[in-house]
């Protein structure tokens, strides 16, 4: 893999597929900028220039140039016979104008400003859980993407498209399967579990730490990830996201609202994001095609730093000597006891501070929540009641409101719906990417142990990241692990943390 192109055909798509990106990151200076920058009365302009963008983005895909390309790349049989990076440049291009064809653009416009409409009314209504503001907004979204679902792939469930705006490369009864096979296996783990008790946990867990304790604390886990400050930005908000605006770029951010703890836990996730973001070779980032598949894959990398790695004992051997020089109550507990409570099981109704058992929980309940709607079983305004319903038969517990129950993320606003099936796609494949790390380095975790990531950073890169967008997500992890998605993995993986 030495050469970028075969000749002038493959170096015009690949120049076709950089002009896309271009506008890719524009749309993400304008996402990150609604996030962390904008003042409030400049959201209608920001609007319009996201749908602009949107318009730009469709008019260069559909352009009849690119078509005359992509046609010139069929008949010379560039999908076979051309570079690895000629490949995944055509394969994306026409991903795109096959896209862009079948959705016309005031529908991708319409969907975009939804999608910003909806971000901003999240943050104004999910503490109070106003159900009377949110529903409605929901309502019109889901209709946006029924709406775009039905146009990208005319014949296929609603829900199935939509999934496969992040997952292009399952249907519904794999997932459906995937669920069926995951679900006993971690209700019986969380039966069997003799960890220790909640309430102990929560105690050891919970501390009092100034801004400045946990800015050092978070400086400390980016380092021993080895994050490359010349590539990285950080930012603190209430809903940490990871945002990347160009191959050498990653800005991910986390929130100082739930403790010290919870927040290196969250840098951790988006600084994940933000690693397979930058990590892509020279010659993918030349060919356009940097950043990392979105999807499952993505949330791999993420979970990977955040669970596989911040839940492990060797990432704790090195790092609770870090978190004891930074706060005094832990000189005070001894490191089996502080250990125990990061495992213990933490049976709520929120997501983002839910064990890694109960969590594949939380992802099926919006994933069956979504499903029953898209399917016609459920009216929005029955939602609520449903998501409560399956928070009680999946976890036991029911969500005291609206904002630690439906409205506690903000996907549904900013457009992620046929989302959450990537998180546990994620766990699956990171349980995967695991047990082949393991196999092909057994020295990679011990070597954690001394603070030393650098060989599992290595392995990761070697095998994932380095590629960006080169393959097909199903590819790669065949490459990497050498089999296609087994989730006896994630179950090998929760049994030996918490079984
Ligand atoms: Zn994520």
């Amino acid at each position: 893999m030495t050469a970028l192109t075969s000749g002038a055909l493959g170096q015009q798509i690949i120049d076709q597929v950089k002009r896309l990106r271009y506008l890719d990151s524009l749309e993400q200076v304008v996402y990150c900028d609604r996030w962390h920058e904008m003042p409030p009365a400049s959201f209608d302009y920001h609007n319009q220039l996201d749908g602009y963008l949107a318009q730009l983005r469709h008019e260069a895909v559909t352009a009849p140039a690119v078509a005359t390309l992509l046609a010139a790349a069929k008949k010379a049989d560039l999908a076979r016979t051309g570079t690895v990076y000629e490949q995944g440049a055509y394969r994306l291009l026409q991903h795109e104008q096959d896209e862009a064809n079948r959705v016309p653009a005031a529908l991708q416009t319409a969907s975009a400003n939804m999608d910003a409409t909806g971000q901003r009314l999240w943050q104004e209504v999910h503490e109070a859980g106003d159900l009377t503001r949110w529903l409605p907004f929901v309502q019109e979204q889901f209709d946006v993407k029924t709406q775009w679902a039905q146009a990208a792939e005319p014949g296929v469930p609603v829900y199935e498209a939509l999934v496969h705006r992040f997952d292009p490369e399952y249907s519904l009864a794999e997932l459906d399967a995937l669920f069926a096979q995951l679900k006993p296996a971690v209700h019986q783990l969380i039966a069997e579990n003799h960890g220790m008790a909640p309430a102990a946990a929560d105690e050891i867990l919970t501390v009092d730490a100034t801004p400045a304790q946990v800015q050092i604390l978070c400086d400390k886990a980016q380092a021993m990830m080895q994050m490359d400050p010349a590539k990285t930005v950080n930012y603190r908000q209430e809903h940490p996201v990871s945002v990347s605006v160009g191959p050498d770029d990653a800005r991910p951010s986390t929130t100082l609202a739930h403790g010290a703890l919870f927040a290196v836990d969250c840098l951790m996730h988006e600084s994940g994001h933000s690693r397979y973001n930058y990590g892509a070779n020279d010659l993918v980032k030349q060919a356009g095609l940097w950043g990392g598949i979105d999807g499952a894959l993505h949330e791999s990398q993420s979970l990977f730093y955040q669970r596989v790695v911040g839940l492990s004992k060797e990432w704790w051997q090195a790092f609770y000597p870090e978190v004891q020089a930074v706060l005094p109550k832990y000189r005070q507990i001894a490191f089996s006891d502080f250990y125990a409570a990061k495992l213990a099981l933490h049976i709520g109704p929120n997501r983002l501070d839910a064990d890694e058992l109960s969590y594949v929980m939380h992802i099926a309940v919006r994933y069956e929540t979504e499903r029953a709607y898209f399917s016609g079983q459920a009216s929005v305004a029955e939602l609520p009641g449903i998501w409560n319903a399956k928070y009680h038969d999946h976890l036991g517990v029911t969500p005291a409101s609206p904002a630690e129950g439906i409205m506690a993320d903000v996907h549904w606003g900013s457009g992620h719906i046929g989302y959450f099936q990537s998180y546990v796609l994620g766990i699956a494949y990171a349980a995967q990417f695991y047990h082949a790390l393991k196999r092909d380095d057994p020295e990679a975790f011990p070597a954690l142990a001394g603070g030393d990531m650098t060989r599992i950073n290595a392995w990761l890169r070697e095998h994932v990241h380095q590629f960006g967008q080169l393959f097909p997500p199903r590819e790669l992890l065949r490459r990497a692990t050498g089999e296609d998605l087994n989730p006896q993995y994630l179950i090998d993986y929760l049994k030996e943390r918490h079984g």
